[in-house]
């Protein structure tokens, strides 16, 4: 399993602006098959909680505000080489700088409002999966 699967989240703000099904065919035409996947609302303390390693940073507690501010769609996507494909998908952190046609180039706002999360490793895609989903909700 370790290197074939990465957590993605549709931020708020995509989901808000009708992103949800474009973001999924990308995802799709990329090769990913979606192994869980659910419509959620994180609490305030959930968000802190995932984003605990930026705790102190400038941006933390706007993020966590952003991030509990609505809903999100949860995904656990699986391929090979999936940490490193997704986050070729998804562009840079800064939809600015992002490679045109990626996810975030096509449909973030902003660094924080960037339309979508992706692991950065495989430890953090393993540790992000036991986040969301049990055992029994991955297909
Ligand atoms: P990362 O774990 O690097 O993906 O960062 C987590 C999230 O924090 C990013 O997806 C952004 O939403 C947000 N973020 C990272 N850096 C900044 C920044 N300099 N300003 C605002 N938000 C940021």
């Amino acid at each position: 399993m370790e290197g074939n699967i990465t957590l993605s989240i549709i931020k708020p703000r995509a989901v808000q602006k009708g992103f949800i099904i474009p973001i999924l065919d990308k995802c799709h035409e990329a090769g990913f098959r979606i192994s869980a996947m659910k419509l959620m609302q994180l609490t305030k303390r959930q968000a802190a909680n995932f984003y605990k390693e930026h705790e102190g940073k400038p941006f933390y507690e706007s993020l966590v505000e952003f991030m509990s501010s609505d809903r999100v769609v949860v995904l656990l996507l699986e391929k090979e080489n999936a940490v490193a494909d997704f986050r070729k998908l998804i562009g840079a952190t800064d939809p600015t700088s992002a490679e045109p046609g990626t996810i975030r180039n096509l449909y973030a706002e902003s660094k924080e409002k960037n339309a979508v999360h992706g692991s950065d490793s495989d430890a953090s895609a393993l540790r992000e999966a036991d986040f969301f989903f049990s055992k029994m909700e991955r297909y």
